[in-house]
């Protein structure tokens, strides 16, 4: 491709709204263009990178013999109430009116979809194992759309479904998948760890996601160097090093009530206090089972759902809507306490080891400080129910474990029959009995992975490119477009590249060398070739390697072995 004859639009600034490197790079290197809140416009550079991710992801998706399908994006509301996500989706489900008033989800996933058509068309065990997938456009109006094409409202996801007859071959379903989910990451060139995870709306009982190592994550994850377990904070089991608590030696003081005007959160209540954070108990009400239950745990500490859940024997838990909160406490949510509440408490063990803590006082706009458990209010249990902290140790050989941030770019899900039982799609087994069949679901976002990988590959001057996802792989950079001597050297360099199908950019766009260079290093292509004087004096052709700097000169008639010598790197 000659650049002067296409649309290369590079930015010497990034828009403000641009908080990360890849939303930057994306916006400057000219891959992509903001058209409304997460909503993008790909322009040529961009959309080549997607076509490499696409291109990845449907070849090891054919390998594990899954075929693919494109379904609809439009899905009628009928289809959703029947598994019960019109109404739990929520205002992330984008909804929209044909013309006889007929309600249609824009598709944020297609587990109903799929499950519609597999009910109409699979009838037998025969016809299982089936792992059907797609790579299409996705919609979910995102309460915070936010660093670019990382968390957009329109994006392009590979979802696979899995459809079995009994769980053991789910099971082989699944390592298939996750191992497919390998491939693809390490073809793309991404560092990234595989840890348990939660199901979250989705469902179902098993899971795990890909997370890529960048500060930039929005997901923390713990992982053991040791024996490799590796899990979502918010999930991940642990082993304590032992409670540090404040021991019996420190002096319980007299309760107070305090006037906290306005002020609901741990930042604002410690702000308006002058405590840290570690001082406070934050006195959750969740309804577990349906039931209102008090659950108090630090101020810095984070509630592990799944434990709780798993301690309780609980089928669901959640956060109990402020309706509720007003009626057990009497107060709105902010200010609920443990004292004088008529409801169950559970405590975490690290705040039944504190002394004079500061919690809601069950009225509006009172804090009480100087709580003692036992002398002020009686925990039905303690339970060890904080999410994970640094200093805690891996559960399976007790080293210390390391966190760190991550994107998450694919799932894996063991659904189960969440799909199957509620859409009734069901399949005769080998003595003729109907049965629901047993699913599993594998997404990836492919402008997740791009994003993820300017995260993990860039410098200073721009996006360095694995050459695997690469938009182009050479860039032929032509000094002075005046010299005609240079100009039919690159002519001769870029046709020789086109013959032997190295994907080649010719820069012989009418601009300064040094806006011609930034540019080449901003859009990452890993390999340039500079044509200048020096090449025509010593006929000599240099490239560059965009990664490492380091530059080779060879002789022209060497060229595309050495070129491809080293996008073989
Ligand atoms: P998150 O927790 O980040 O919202 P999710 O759990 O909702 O992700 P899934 O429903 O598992 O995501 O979707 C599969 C994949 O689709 C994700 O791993 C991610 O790569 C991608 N994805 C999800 N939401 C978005 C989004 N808003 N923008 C871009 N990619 C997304
Ligand atoms: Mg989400």
């Amino acid at each position: 491709m000659r650049m002067s004859k296409g649309l290369f639009p590079t930015l010497k600034e990034a828009p403000k709204e641009a908080k990360i490197v890849s939303h930057k790079l994306m916006i400057r290197a000219g891959l992509m263009r903001k058209l409304a809140s997460g909503i993008y416009t790909y322009l040529p550079l961009g959309y080549r990178v997607i076509r490499k991710i696409e291109n990845i992801i449907r070849e090891e998706m054919n390998k594990t013999g899954a075929q693919e399908v494109l379904l609809s994006a439009l899905s009628p509301q009928e289809l959703w109430e029947e598994s019960g996500r019109w109404e739990v989706y929520g205002p992330e489900l984008m909804r929209i009116k044909d013309r006889h008033n007929r309600l249609f989800g824009l598709g944020p996933t297609h587990e109903e979809v799929i499950t519609d058509l597999v009910r109409r068309e699979v009838k037998s065990y025969k016809q299982l194992p089936l792992t059907l997938y797609q790579i299409q456009t996705k919609f979910r109006d995102e309460i915070r759309p936010r660093f670019g094409m990382m968390r957009a409202r329109e994006f392009h996801m590979k979802d696979a479904y899995s459809f079995d007859k009994d769980e053991k071959d789910l099971g082989k379903n699944y390592k298939r998948m996750y191992e497919a989910y390998q491939n693809i990451f390490d073809r793309c060139g991404l560092r990234y760890k595989a840890v348990e995870a939660d199901t979250g709306p989705i469902g179902g009982d098993i899971s795990h996601e890909f997370m890529v190592l960048a500060k930039t994550g929005e997901d923390r994850i713990v992982y053991c160097r040791k024996c490799g377990y590796a899990a979502n904070v918010n999930r991940a089991e642990y082993v304590k090093p032992g409670v540090k608590g404040q021991g019996s030696r420190v002096k319980e003081k007299g309760l107070k009530k305090v006037k906290t005007p306005g002020m609901k959160t741990v930042e604002e209540v410690t702000g308006f206090l002058k405590c840290k954070p570690k001082e406070l108990v934050k006195t959750l009400i969740y309804k577990v089972d349906g039931i209102p239950v008090a659950i108090l745990i630090r101020g810095d500490h984070g509630v592990n759902e799944r434990r709780l859940e798993k301690l309780l024997k609980a089928k669901e838990i959640s956060l109990a809507d402020e309706k509720t909160i007003e009626k057990v406490t009497g107060a709105p949510l902010g200010y609920s306490g443990p004292v004088r509440l008529k409801i169950k408490i559970i405590a975490d063990s690290d705040v039944a080891a504190m002394k004079n803590m500061i919690s809601g006082a069950n009225k509006k706009d009172y804090h009480l400080i100087n709580i003692n458990i036992d002398r002020d209010f009686k925990a039905d249990k303690v339970l060890d129910i904080r999410s994970v902290i640094p200093g805690d140790r891996c559960p399976k050989c007790k080293t210390k474990l390391t966190f760190s941030r991550g994107i998450e770019v694919g799932h894996v899900f063991k659904l189960g029959t969440k799909y199957s039982q509620a859409l009734k799609a069901t399949f005769s087994d080998e003595k003729g009995k109907e049965r629901p069949l047993i699913m599993g679901c594998y997404g990836i976002g492919l402008d997740r992975i791009m994003a993820a990988s300017i995260e993990q590959n860039h410098d200073g001057n721009g996006i360095i490119w694995p050459s695997s996802i690469a938009p182009y792989q050479v860039l032929i950079l032509v000094v002075n477009n005046q010299d005609k001597k240079q100009v039919k050297l690159a002519e001769e360099v870029y046709k020789s590249l086109e013959k032997e199908e190295i994907e080649v950019l010719l820069d012989d766009r009418d601009l300064r060398a040094g806006a011609k260079f930034k540019d080449a290093d901003l859009m990452g292509i890993p390999l340039r070739i500079t044509i200048g004087n020096k090449t025509i004096k010593e006929n000599r052709i240099e490239i560059k390697i965009r990664k490492t700097n380091k530059i080779h000169e060879i002789n022209k008639k060497d060229l595309i072995s050495k070129i491809r010598s080293l996008l073989e790197m």
